[in-house]
């Protein structure tokens, strides 16, 4: 039945899919006629498809007659996924964000729509903000859904290897929905292999549409199936902005809606550090929380709207200014020219320099703990360093899912670096054990991690703690290496701003280029101060550009 695991024929006795979470919801009669004015009427006969697995810049469907069904493709057939009613509407995120649609619409039998080309869904949405709102929110709980039933891509790779961690990395970080079937332990595995003819030593392989076969795609060659990289125009940009965290977010949103030319570049994905967060608590306007993800999409779609271009991965290499202008050299070796950049790439994680690390990094260490995380170290021990907000969260989220979490300080009291609400919470928690004023000083296992070696700091006295996943949230370092000798940077890293380099709070010792967010000197590491950068750097972009002559 709908989210089944098995592949079933679509057929038209199919019941309709209850509305789960709101991701389901049907119009109203007064939303269909506002509709009808942006759309046509179609009749489209049943098994014809409405828009296939890897289309892009698909319409907006509302069902008027008949069912739909939404369905993955797999090498055995077609997985039901959910079944539309009249009333209902067609797609998912996909549509809003320019990513390519990993599902398929088939109709079940002769069906009427109303088809509403993208433009049209705009300025409906412009007229009738409930109805976007209501769209939007259904969009956000399917991709919750389709990520959590694995529909979409499929990923067969070893855990021990590096390649296979790139990708489950890349395709997660952007959050799109996928399963990964382990060559070691799934048993699928092998019957997948077999079918499809794929040497197990030809892993890790992305399999889409079913049946076609991608042998360990580039991150560049993974964006272009997904269509998360849309070619930069080629002309000079009022504005380039390089991170796509909360900050590099907030400066395209700001920009782009004042009217500026802007391309944004993130090395992984949209959402920065927050994106890797399960739940975001004090952030202004969501009392309930707000999954970093969740507000990331929300940021690029608002961007997005407004005019402003992504380019992921967009890797910036290297800076300098000739002829007027800013040039941006990426990784992989394309250009883009700018009159005024803004730096918000943030910064990264802190390793543990213990024996061990090095051995069992790429199998079992991790700096983020997020649901792919969890999912990975589901009812076993796992080990969680560091003091601050990040351990914190992350021992809290894991203790639902881990057997134990052992959370290791250097300090005695938990809330000296740590918010008040989550010490307590830890504190609370039986299953999260608290190891003051010690330090993990070596990771123990053959291919992955079996246990650390925890030292107490004031004794030295050492005690081995089973652990198959250590998670190292120590603090981060900035992203700034590649722009060395160009920009004025403080003793650890971080782009100096305002004071004897930089004329204003921003701006750095460099007319026309400024920094935003983490990777500032002395910026406060938190979700709304990037955002509230992001709006300011803006601000000083249009007094930079001034009356226009420097464009
Ligand atoms: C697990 C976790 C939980 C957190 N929870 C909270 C919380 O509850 N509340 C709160 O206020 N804060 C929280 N934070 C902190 C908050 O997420 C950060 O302060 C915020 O994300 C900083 O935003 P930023 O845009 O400055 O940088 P980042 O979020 O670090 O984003 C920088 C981006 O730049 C990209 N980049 C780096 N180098 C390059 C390059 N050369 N070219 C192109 N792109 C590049 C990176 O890929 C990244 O996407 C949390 C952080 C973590 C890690």
């Amino acid at each position: 039945m709908p989210m089944s695991s098995s592949s079933e024929p679509v057929t038209d006795d199919h019941p309709e899919t209850p509305d789960i979470d709101g991701a389901y919801p049907r119009l109203s009669a007064e939303q269909i006629a506002l509709l009808d004015r942006f759309g046509t009427r179609r009749e489209v006969s049943a098994q014809s498809t409405l828009f296939c697995e890897g289309d892009r810049e698909c319409d907006f469907f509302v069902v008027l007659a008949g069912k739909v069904a939404v369905v993955q493709e797999t090498d055995e057939g077609l997985r039901l996924i959910a079944v539309h009613g009249p009333g209902r509407f067609l797609g998912d995120l996909s549509l809003l964000t320019g990513q390519t649609m990993y599902l398929t619409a088939i109709a079940q039998e002769d069906v009427e729509v109303l088809d509403v080309p993208f433009e049209g869904l705009k300025d409906a949405v412009t007229e009738d903000a409930g109805l976007g709102d209501l769209i939007l929110r259904a969009f956000i709980a399917r991709r919750t859904l389709h990520l959590g039933v694995g529909a979409g891509l499929r990923i067969l790779g070893s855990k021990f290897s590096a390649d296979t961690r790139r990708i489950r990395e890349f395709v997660s970080r952007n959050r799109i929905p996928h399963k990964w079937i382990d060559v070691e332990e799934d048993r699928e595995a092998e019957a997948i292999l077999t079918r499809l003819g794929i040497a197990p030593e030809k892993t890790p392989v992305v399999i889409h549409k079913g049946t076609r076969v991608l042998h360990n795609p580039s991150n560049v060659r993974l964006a272009e199936l997904l269509g998360l990289r849309e070619s930069a125009s080629g002309s000079t940009y009022d504005v380039v902005v390089v991170g796509a965290g909360p900050a590099g977010l907030a400066a395209a949103v700001y920009a782009a809606s004042e009217g500026l030319d802007v391309v944004v570049l993130d090395a992984v994905a949209t959402g920065g550090q927050a994106a890797t967060s399960s739940r975001i608590e004090n952030y202004l306007g969501f009392p309930a929380g707000v999954s970093g993800g969740e507000l990331a999409d929300r940021a690029m779609i608002q961007a997005r709207r407004f005019g402003s271009e992504f380019t992921i991965p967009g890797e910036a290499a290297s800076l300098e200014f000739t002829e007027g202008c800013h040039v941006l050299r990426l990784a992989d070796g394309a250009e883009l020219c700018a009159h005024a950049v803004v730096l918000a790439t943030g910064a990264t994680y802190r390793r543990l320099e213990v024996p061990g690390l090095e051995h069992l990094e790429a199998s079992s260490v991790y700096y983020a703990a997020t649901e792919t995380e969890a999912q990975l170290c589901r009812g076993d021990p796992v080990t969680v360093v560091g003091g601050g907000n990040s351990a914190g969260q992350a021992a809290v989220f894991l203790s639902k899912r881990a057997s134990e979490v052992h959370l290791v300080i250097r300090h005695h009291d938990l809330d000296r670096d740590m918010s008040r609400y989550l010490a307590d919470r830890i504190s609370r928690a039986p299953q999260i054990r608290v190891w003051r004023q010690s330090e993990v000083a070596e990771l123990r296992g053959d291919d992955a991690l079996e246990s650390v070696f925890i030292r107490r700091l004031d004794s030295d006295e050492r005690q081995t703690v089973d652990t198959t996943a250590l998670f190292v949230l120590i603090g981060a370092v900035p992203h700034t290496s590649w722009l060395k000798d160009q920009i004025p940077l403080d003793e650890h890293g971080f782009v100096l701003t305002g004071g004897p380099t930089g004329s204003g709070m921003l701006e750095t010792g460099c007319p026309g280029i400024f920094a935003a967010g983490d990777v500032r000197s002395g910026s406060v590491k938190r979700v709304a101060s990037a955002v509230g950068e992001g709006a300011i750097a803006v601000r000083l972009v249009h007094e930079y550009l001034g009356d226009g002559s420097r464009r």
